[in-house]
Formats: C-alpha cells, sequence, structure tokens
C-alpha cells in the first residue's frame, strides 16, 4: 500500500468507512513496529472510544469442567492426545461461590460459563438456572460450549442464557478435530435462538497469513456478531503448535485495530475485546477485558485466577488506566 494508499484508507475509517477484505489485508501486511501499524492503531483506538462513548466492558469467565477434550485444538491445553491437564469439575456450590465472587461487584457486563466440547447438557442446565438466580440482574449469562443444535440453546436460553462464544477458528478442522460445517451450523442456531453471539479472531499464531486473518475476522462481520476480538495464541511448550511460537502483543494489537475498523461496517457490534487483557490492545480499538477463574484454555494451572488469569478489579484498574473510565451494564 503506498502513503497515499493507506493514508485514504484511515482517513476513510475515521470518517466511518470500512475498509474492506483487501484493504484490511494491506493493512495487516505491514510489520507491527511500522509507522503504518502504528497509524492503524491510533486511528482504530479514536473510532473505539467514539463508538463506544469511553465506555468499557467487563466479563467473566469460570471455567466449569476439564477433561481430555474430543476437540484436540494443536494450541490448548485439553486436547485430546496431548492434554496437560487432569479431569476437573466445579461442585454447585463452588461455581455459586466463584459467580457470585465475580459477579457481585456489579461491575461485569456478562458472566461466561465454559466447558469441553463434549459436556453434560443436563447438567449445564441446571447450572445456567442456577447461577442466573444466584447474580445481580444487571450481569449476563453466556455459555462457552461445544456444538449445539437450537433446541438445546432454546433450552438453555429459557433457563436464563443471554449469549454464546463460538469460533470458527483459524485452521478449523486442520489444528482441530472439530467439523468447521458443525461449527457454522451451531453459530446459526445460537443466533436463530436470539441470542448474543461472542466471535473472536483467534488463536492467531505467526504462521497464520493476512489473507488468512481476514477471512477469518470478516466471518464475524458477515453474520453480524454482538461482539467481535482477537486472541493471540498462546505458546504452551508440548503442545503440538508450540512449534510455531508465538505473535507479540503489539501484532496482537494491530489485529485488534483492523478487526476495530472493520467491524464499523456492522452497527449490531457492541464490543471488541482483546485476549489475554493488555493495554497495548485497550489502545488500539479494544474495550472490552476478561477476568477469568478455574480452568483456562491457554493456562495448566487448575485455577487461572491469580496465575495468567485477571481478577475482576483488576480488570477494572486495567481499562480505567488507558482512560476506559465508564463500564456497560448487561441490563
Ligand atoms: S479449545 Fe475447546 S474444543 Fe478445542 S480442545 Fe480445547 S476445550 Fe476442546
Amino acid at each position: 500500500m503506498s502513503d497515499a494508499h493507506i493514508r485514504h484508507t484511515l482517513d476513510a475509517a475515521w470518517d466511518g468507512v470500512a475498509p474492506g477484505r483487501e484493504q484490511c489485508v494491506e493493512l495487516l501486511r505491514y510489520p507491527a513496529v511500522s509507522p503504518e501499524a502504528a497509524l492503524t492503531r491510533a486511528v482504530a483506538d479514536s473510532v473505539s472510544r467514539r463508538r463506544f462513548a469511553g465506555q468499557a466492558m467487563l466479563l467473566g469467565q469460570i471455567g466449569i469442567a476439564t477433561d481430555e477434550c474430543p476437540g484436540g485444538c494443536g494450541f490448548c491445553v485439553f486436547g485430546q492426545g496431548h492434554a496437560l491437564f487432569d479431569v476437573t469439575a466445579l461442585d454447585r456450590a463452588e461455581l455459586l461461590q466463584r459467580s457470585k465472587a465475580f459477579a457481585d461487584s456489579g461491575q461485569l457486563y456478562a458472566l461466561f460459563l465454559m466447558t469441553m466440547h463434549d459436556f453434560d447438557r443436563e447438567a449445564l442446565l441446571d447450572d445456567v438456572a442456577a447461577v442466573r438466580a444466584a447474580i445481580p440482574a444487571q450481569t449476563r449469562l453466556v455459555a462457552n460450549i461445544g456444538d449445539c443444535e437450537r433446541e438445546y440453546w432454546r433450552d438453555l436460553r429459557e433457563a436464563g442464557l443471554s449469549g454464546a462464544y463460538h469460533v470458527l477458528r483459524l485452521r478449523e478442522g486442520t489444528d482441530t478435530s472439530l467439523d468447521p460445517a458443525a461449527r457454522k451450523s451451531t453459530i446459526a442456531a445460537l443466533r436463530d435462538e436470539g441470542l448474543d453471539w461472542y466471535y473472536c479472531c483467534e488463536p492467531i499464531g505467526p504462521e497464520h497469513t493476512p489473507e488468512e486473518l481476514v477471512e477469518q475476522m470478516f466471518f464475524g462481520l458477515d453474520h453480524e456478531c454482538f461482539q467481535h476480538a482477537a486472541m493471540r495464541r498462546v505458546c504452551q511448550p508440548n503442545l503440538p503448535l508450540a512449534v510455531h511460537g508465538q505473535i507479540s502483543e503489539l501484532r496482537l494489537a494491530q489485529v485488534v485495530a483492523v478487526v476495530t475498523l472493520a467491524m464499523q461496517a456492522s452497527p449490531s457490534l457492541r464490543s471488541i475485546a482483546v485476549h489475554e487483557p493488555n493495554v497495548l490492545g485497550l489502545c488500539s480499538g479494544a474495550n472490552t477485558v476478561y477476568a477469568e477463574t478455574g480452568a483456562n484454555p491457554r493456562d495448566t494451572a487448575a485455577d487461572t485466577a491469580g496465575h495468567r488469569g485477571l481478577d475482576v478489579n483488576g480488570a477494572a484498574a486495567m481499562v480505567a488506566e488507558v482512560g476506559w473510565t465508564e463500564l456497560m451494564q448487561g441490563a
């Protein structure tokens, strides 16, 4: 992209005109340390602060059960064939205690319950109903679970669920054992059921080309996600994809910025997240971070809180430090 061309792309983005696929590919071709990437991040930061009126969104996630997961994802500590994690499960009392500890501060927009790809469907319905009854009304309840059909999403919605995190991952079906068609049909089903759909460009590694990143991130745009995001793959030694290494937070922030600019074309979008929480992403278009407790696919600790995971107060302090001084409420 020439100087004039990138200036035109970013001027247009500043005026609210989202870059298309080819322009996004060009923006991602610049090295993360280049002045062009810095300018892209600066424009995205301003666009996002204007779009979200300076309001951040804090989310919390609880990993409620772990097992050797048939998803087999080559980047995940739970993946079958390379799992670095034992079977664990939170009992109901512990789940409620952790849910209340997260949500009672009133700072969370939504609380996420995460399972493996396979999980006990009846138990999750009971968990959703119990957690819904235990946490403040202003905190939404969201699931991060395996593939499901519409009828089950309806049952979850009736039990108190508001949304779901579900992603057609980078190299899905190649770096994972999951069927891309099943991922897509699950996303269609949860959207048809009226649930908020949380999406993400993930899990990004150094081997992903700008074209792959753009193709995967535009799935979220084309299907009108409620939240978009970017997440880098964390390089845990002994996992199959560790051989590729890990991108820098600076490169991750560049992807966050491109997601932010592209998503100007989506009026339904409510937030942009960066995983894991970091200030560079929050100054490059992201207004959202997740606090986490329990199991975490990027961590080998049984409880990620105090390890890789940030607690709610830590997440609130991080967004405030970079000028996101108000928090969105879920209701
Ligand atoms: S990322 Fe999810 S689906 Fe893939 S192995 Fe890990 S827990 Fe299973």
